[in-house]
């Protein structure tokens, strides 16, 4: 029988109930035992859930408190000096995903590690902090624990293992001039211990995970592949875990590995399977995973079936079905939607969904009879949703064709245009302006959900969104901001907004992706082809111009950031679909700009993170993402001002294609690197308008006045003076409004006490 698994499935829970005991346990209303009581039912749930379903392997080892990285440094008893006091435990680990709070430790406050994305997921870990003098013991007894309860009522536990070299590689060097694979035979020794551990409780297979396989690894990390799985070999068969992407560059290196299988991600990467499969050691077992994790759309098994029969002539036994990568992201359960429309349901599958695809496709493959049939039944909604007039529009599609043919460019350049919106704008020099959400207090919030929820009706909610609208432009005015905004009032999430304004996309309610520590998204679907029926934010911004001279910035998010936080269809290509939302926008920008309103910003800040994990490919990509931008803009007058706006750090590697956008002003998020983040700018020689972020939103401390100018002026050695606009780095929408009120004032007034030194 061919054997099935999965890679992991989420630990939050069906409606979040594990989000909710953290949150509970963070604020000291509840304890340890509570909190854990939680952990042990959902993953109770889990592993029955794998067992009801017949999966060959039951797996342990997926749950993490706050991340897996992080539970993988506590396993490894690797916690940064300044939060390591005893023996680590849950509170240790706490401690390093959030930081200590002052009122608690009755210290400074020792601040948290830092987080960044997985790979090129919207999931994030806690980046683990190497130096010198680290030591690495196997100190924290999560994993066994958890391992012992799966054993309690299921045959075959197969326990989940960050590689060695993926944990080395995902964190950071804390010490100068430190190599941090330097510390790889210590870290080895750790790992002989587990798998001792793991080979006296009785484990058959480990599933030990090297996502780093997929990246273009440097020499020196690739070639200590086969030392490291030397050195942990034990009686305990090692499954290599690769996802994400190809892995067939580096199969030279893998082939000699002292491991038994290996596990591939043929959702993301179908084209390496031939080459993999051509040159597996014939020893090994290939884990095939060809049930998507990331996304939601029900597995065409009949299809899947067909490519995968060869296969298991070829193969036989050695051929395991596995999901692509951890079921962590995707939302839980599909069951608990009960607002789709009639008849979409089943173009979807989520966790609990895809578990039972593994196991109706391997039954299929070894022959029954009724597992075929299923597997063709089961797949007819998708293959006629392709099919349907409803996903597609050949107005749609029509229009999309013939921007192949366009470049995107503006009808002027900027140096033309610069002159048009100067005479339109009057701004002064050094013009201060904001990145476009304002507060959103409990009110705000309260208002928006019981319109959701239908218990007021529109004009009462437009009554309410216009007192906050106007309140916002009121205390701009106050403060002296030159371009004012309507404050983002009416939305809960920058891309939800537009993906419930536009045709093509569907909403859930329980879609629910873990992406920190408690934090979870709900993003939309795009499931067929996307349409604006109507303007989406043309109320709002003309009702906030009608209150005031000053201009009003119309706010939109760009196509690139919308698709990047969706789940995209798999039908028709990301390029697609980004051209498809570029052209709603480009109509939304028309109509904006028609009712008078003459900034209109297009936010991208998901463009970076949209780049594909292999260097080689990010061309192709960024090429399609910036011409996507340039058409949403391309409706715009040579005086209408174009901004946008992305806030992270790195834009060395991108800075070319953010040139590219032409966008006539930038924001950035520059505040806490002092404007070193300016340098990518200054030699690029950046032709068009820059304002550097000089208010860290992201900390209630109020900026002084001298502390802006020294940024400013920091700012105006790399960029002409002319070309600066001052600004925070981000939105305002998780500030309040003392401090906000507090922090633009001293904004304003650096801008100004700076003009006058500069004119
Ligand atoms: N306009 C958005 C806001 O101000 C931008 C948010 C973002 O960049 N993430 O909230
Ligand atoms: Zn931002």
């Amino acid at each position: 029988m061919t054997v099935t698994h999965i890679l992991g499935y989420p630990r939050i829970g069906e409606k979040r109930e594990l989000k909710f005991a953290l949150e509970k346990y963070w604020k000291g209303e509840s304890d340890q035992a509570a909190l854990k009581q939680t952990a042990s039912d959902i993953k109770q749930n889990n592993w029955d859930l794998q067992r009801d379903n017949e999966l060959s392997f039951v797996t342990a080892g997926d749950f993490a408190w706050y991340d897996h990285v992080l539970g993988t440094s506590l396993l490894l008893g690797h916690v940064p000096k300044r939060h390591a006091n005893g023996f680590p435990d849950l509170d240790t680990l706490f401690r390093v995903g959030r930081g200590q709070s002052q009122a608690h430790c009755g210290c400074s406050g020792e601040a948290a590690s830092d987080m960044t994305k997985w790979f090129n997921t919207n999931y994030h870990y806690i980046v683990p902090e190497f130096s010198s003098q680290d030591s690495f013991q196997v100190s924290w007894t999560q994993l066994f624990d958890e391992i012992n309860d799966a054993q309690q009522n299921n045959r075959s536990v197969k326990p989940v293992l960050l590689g060695p070299l993926s944990y080395l590689y995902l964190g950071k060097e804390v010490e100068e001039g430190f190599d941090r694979l330097t510390l790889l035979p210590r870290l080895l020794t750790a790992y002989q211990a587990i798998l001792a551990k793991l080979e006296k409780l009785g484990v058959e297979w480990v599933q030990i995970e090297e996502p780093i396989l997929a990246l273009e690894l440097p020499k020196p990390w690739l070639n200590s592949f086969k030392l490291a799985y030397q050195v942990i070999r034990s009686d305990v068969k090692v499954l290599l875990t690769t996802y994400f992407d190809s892995i067939a560059e580096s199969l030279d290196v893998i082939k000699q590995l002292s491991v038994d299988g290996l596990h591939i991600d043929v959702a993301a990467a179908p084209e390496q399977l031939d080459v993999v499969v051509e040159q597996l050691p014939e020893e090994w077992v290939l884990s095939v995973g060809t049930i998507n994790g990331r996304n939601v759309w029900r597995a065409n098994l009949h299809s899947k079936l067909q490519q995968l029969q060869p296969l298991k002539q070829k193969l036989g036994e050695r051929l395991w079905v596995a999901t692509s990568c951890s079921l962590l992201h995707s939302p839980v359960d599909l069951e608990l939607e009960t607002k789709l429309p009639e008849g979409t349901k089943n173009w979807f599958s989520f966790a609990k969904q895809k578990v039972s695809e593994v196991q109706w496709l391997a039954r299929a493959l070894d022959g029954d009879e009724n597992a075929k049939q299923y597997c063709a039944q089961y797949s007819q909604p998708i293959i006629e949703r392709e099919r349907s007039t409803w996903v597609n529009k050949p107005e749609v599609q029509k229009r999309v064709a013939a921007l192949l043919q366009t470049n995107g460019d503006r009808s002027a350049p900027y140096v033309e245009r610069t002159h048009h919106q100067k005479e339109i704008l009057k701004l002064p020099l050094l013009p201060t302006t904001t990145i476009g959400s304002f507060p959103q207090t409990a009110e705000v919030r309260q208002t928006r959900a019981a319109y959701k929820r239908n218990d007021i009706e529109f004009s009462s909610y437009q009554t309410a969104m216009h007192a906050f609208i106007k309140d916002t432009v009121e205390r701009q005015e106050a403060t002296g901001l030159d371009v004012l905004v309507h404050g983002e009032a009416e939305r809960n999430d920058m891309v939800e907004y537009f993906a419930e304004n536009l045709s093509g996309f569907q909403t859930t309610q329980f879609g629910w992706v873990q992406s920190y520590g408690s934090r979870c998204v709900k993003p939309a679907i795009v499931v067929a082809d996307i349409e604006r029926d109507k303007p989406m934010t043309v109320e709002w911004s003309t009702y906030a111009q009608s209150l005031t001279s000053k201009p009003m910035k119309g706010m939109l998010t760009g196509p690139v950031t919308i698709l990047c936080w969706t789940f995209p269809r798999e039908d028709v290509t990301r390029e697609t679909i980004a051209n498809q939302l570029a052209l709603a926008l480009q109509d939304e920008v028309s109509d904006l700009q028609n009712a008078g309103i003459n900034i209109i910003q297009i936010d991208e800040p998901a463009i970076r993170e949209g780049l594909p994990l292999k260097q080689r490919d990010h061309k192709a990509y960024l090429d399609w993402a910036v011409k996507a931008f340039k058409v949403s803009a391309a409706s715009a007058k040579p005086e209408t001002q174009i901004h946008t706006h992305m806030c992270y750090s790195e834009f060395n590697e991108i800075i070319d294609s953010v040139a590219a956008l032409d966008a006539d002003v930038i924001t950035i998020e520059t505040s806490r690197s002092n404007m070193e983040l300016l340098n990518a700018f200054e030699e690029f020689n950046y032709p068009n308008e820059i304002g550097p972020g000089v208010y860290d939103i992201h900390s209630p401390n109020i900026p002084t006045v001298e502390w802006i100018e020294q940024l400013i002026e920091k700012a105006a050695e790399r960029i002409p003076v002319e070309r600066l606009w001052v600004n925070p780095d981000c939105g305002l929408k998780t500030r309040n409004w003392e401090e906000t009120e507090a922090s633009l004032s001293n904004l304003v007034t650096a801008a100004r006490n700076l003009r006058q030194k500069f004119s």
